[in-house]
């Protein structure tokens, strides 16, 4: 790599570039030699990345990072950011990747990278007034690491002082963006100097016709102010001087963007909020300030209830002073500011202050600390006002326990950290929620269980028809689709229950030669009632459920002319098992029964029925509840179909074993859905896959497969 020195001489200097060794002698003024060498180190592989790209100003790009890491050196902050600064667009727009960075410059510098380039992907679509608070919180939310912020916001300003390049299409999306997301951002950090610079450039760009105006009469009004103001200046001073109070008397610049917005939230003339002096006072201590705030009452009349005390009660994003309006000269208002050093420090650089490098500073600290720190220190300045509230409003965008993400449309949604894809489907629409079959994570299809991030754009694909999973239960974090999915659950359950209830009542009365249809619609109310069910639909529900039993229940519907008992040697006909009941038919997990092998059920209270094999161990339980088991058959022709079964499959311990025999029940076209693995001794394991087959033919052909595999030595169906 070549020195930089040589380098030096092919940089342009001049009008909205700032050459590097401008910046490195600004970084001598406070950064130890060690980190400014680093960040000479970084300059150089920015350098070499992004030689022959140039600006859209028709500038080498180089230039723009090292504008940008000129102002955080404005704002003295440390070694690491200026490196991330200098480096900040090699990751997005060259050859060089993260892992590069973190070798050269450790992992600080390379996660502050990183998450800068993560901030650019984010595209803020949508123009609806309420997202904007959103996507504000969105990018708050996507950085662990607040100096990221720090680096976009230096970013975004140079980049906003570069803008007349742009197209002017362009030129009006990023200043809009500016307004309403960067700006407000730079506020509510309190980095003062970047809010005003951002806010005037994006006024510029967007409403260059108002801007002129304000600005030609701002002029003008200075001109008229000459004559006054450095009277006005040391008239003060003096008089500060008199009392013994030490401190400086400055004339403050009026930024063309908050008298704007003066002149819109106050609907008042222009020359109302220009034709004002200006003056700030920075004083010692905080005794000082009201002190010299008696000085200047006493030189020039206060006006009736201009007076503000932001040092009792400071603002939210922790700025204090104190604000007062006098009657100067000829009657023109003068507006005092009064502060601390302290003070005018963090309504300068607001949250950055806490990362200007201090010598002897501990390298430990870590940037939660020091977001934390800066909260304190707002908690502590905040005591007369309402701390509480806005210490949660800045902690939750700083810590956040929401994650934000967009829809297709470019809307954000706020969901609980931990969310999935179903609460993020259930969130948009109730009907999506429980329509939903797949999901698209930034154009990706992606399983529904998947944890949301912050920032993914999340598409949920829906089908007519489909319903919602009980499994989804495991793992939705939200309270709306957790609500919605029981009580769909629980509205099919009692409609299959319903159901099941009348087929299983049906079959009992085949014992007698009859039918449900046969029995007329009075018999059956009838019937229910003497039961104690207030309609049919329970009756049959409580026997679908397994609460009743079917036979018992049909000899209450029987007509007087069927009193004599069923023949009971004849066989009893089977309930006919399709594999698509629902809730209400499952099957044993002991056994795993699969089409068309024999099969029995047993009658569990509140699960309806349960299909085993017909050789199940389990089948003992037989004798001690004979009236709950029921006869079943497969339906001819399942189709479309799997069932789950269970293979234990015993080899020999050899390495890849395990994946040879998965791969060959996958080239059978069988879904493997889970695998353990037990070793039996030092020389054979168990596998037991839990697979997805089709019927016994196919479980056949499968075992048929695998048995010829060299190393498996036994195959055996599971039977716990
Ligand atoms: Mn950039």
């Amino acid at each position: 790599m070549p020195s930089a020195s040589s380098q030096l001489n092919f940089l342009p200097g001049g009008r909205g570039s700032v050459g590097i060794s401008q910046l490195l002698s600004k970084l001598e003024t406070y950064l130890p030699p060690e980190q400014v060498a680093r960040a000479q180190e970084a300059y150089e592989l920015a350098h070499k990345s992004h030689q022959g790209q140039k600006r859209m100003t028709g500038e080498p790009y180089i230039t723009h990072p090292v504008a940008v890491a000129g102002i955080l050196a404005d704002l003295h902050l440390d070694g690491p950011t200026i490196c991330a600064a200098l480096l900040h667009d090699v990751i997005e727009d060259t050859p060089t990747a993260k892992e590069d960075i973190v070798e050269l410059f450790g992992r600080e510098v390379g996660e502050l990278v990183d998450g800068v380039s993560k901030l650019d992907k984010i595209q803020f679509k949508s123009r609806k007034e309420a997202q904007v608070e959103s996507f504000r919180k969105m990018i708050l939310a996507m950085t662990r690491d607040i100096r990221v912020i720090m680096v976009k916001l230096a970013d975004r300003t140079h980049n906003m002082r570069t803008l007349g390049a742009m197209p002017p299409a362009k030129r009006r999306r990023i200043a809009q963006e500016t307004l309403e997301i960067y700006a407000p951002i730079a506020n509510r950090l309190g980095i003062h100097s970047i809010k005003l610079e951002l806010e005037d450039l994006g006024f510029n760009a967007l409403y260059p016709m108002r801007y002129r105006v304000i600005d030609k009469e701002l002029r003008k009004a200075r001109g008229n102010q000459k004559e006054f103001l450095p009277k006005i200046v040391s008239g003060l001073q003096l008089a500060l001087t008199r009392d013994n109070l030490t401190g400086k008397v400055e004339s403050r610049e009026k930024h063309l963007f908050s008298i704007y917005q003066k002149m819109r939230r106050k609907r008042v003339q222009l020359s109302a909020i220009i034709d004002v002096y200006g003056i700030r006072l920075v004083v010692p201590t905080v005794g000082d300030c009201y002190r010299a705030l008696g000085v200047v009452h006493s030189v020039f009349k206060p006006m009736p209830g201009r007076f503000k005390d932001y040092i009792a009660i400071p603002r939210v994003n922790g700025y204090q002073s104190l604000h007062t309006t006098l009657f100067g000269p000829n009657g023109v208002p003068l507006e005092v500011q009064i502060r601390t050093n302290d003070m005018n420090v963090i309504a300068e650089s607001g949250i950055a202050a806490h990362w200007q490098y201090k010598s002897g500073e501990d390298v430990g600290t870590s940037q939660h600390d020091r977001a934390r720190e800066w909260l304190a220190s707002l908690m502590q300045i905040q005591e007369g006002g309402s701390p509480e509230e806005f210490y949660e409003s800045v902690k939750v965008d700083l810590f956040p326990d929401k994650v934000y993400v967009f829809t297709p449309k470019g809307d954000i949604l706020r969901l609980p950290t931990g969310s999935t894809c179903v609460d993020f489907a259930y969130s948009v629409h109730s009907e999506v929620g429980r329509r939903c079959v797949a999901a698209k994570i930034d154009r990706r299809l992606v399983p529904l269980r998947t944890e949301l991030l912050n920032g993914q754009t999340v598409e949920i694909i829906t089908a007519k028809g489909a319903t919602p999973n009980p499994t989804w239960t495991n793992f939705v974090v939200t309270a709306k689709a957790r609500a919605a999915i029981r009580a769909y659950l629980k509205t099919m359950k009692r409609s299959e229950a319903i159901d099941l209830g009348r087929r299983l009542i049906d079959q009992a009365l085949t014992d007698f030669k009859l039918s449900i249809k046969a029995i007329d619609a009075e018999s059956m109310v009838a019937a229910a009632q003497e039961l104690g069910c207030e309609t049919v639909d329970e009756l049959f529900e409580q026997v679908g459920l397994g609460e009743r039993l079917a036979p018992l229940v049909a000899r209450h519907l029987l007509p007087p002319e069927f009193v004599d008992p069923p023949n009971s040697n004849a066989p009893a006909t089977p309930l006919v098992i399709s594999g698509t009941e629902g809730l209400l038919v499952s099957y044993a997990r002991c056994c795993f029964p699969i089409p068309y092998e024999p099969i029995i059920a047993f009658l569990s209270t509140g699960r309806g029925v349960v299909v085993h094999r017909a050789n199940c161990s389990n089948l003992d339980g037989w004798h001690k509840q004979p009236e709950k088991w029921l006869p079943v058959e497969w339906q001819k022709n399942i189709e479309r179909h799997t069932f789950t079964t269970e293979l234990k499959v015993v080899v020999q311990n050899r390495p890849g074993t395990l994946a040879a025999v998965a791969a060959s029940i996958a080239a059978t076209q069988t879904n493997i859905g889970h695998v353990s693995l037990v070793e039996l001794d030092d020389d054979t394991s168990a596998i037991t896959f839990e697979l997805q087959v089709v019927d016994r033919t196919h479980l056949a052909g499968l075992i048929k497969t695998i048995r010829k595999m060299p190393e498996v030595q036994s195959i055996e169906r599971s039977s716990h």
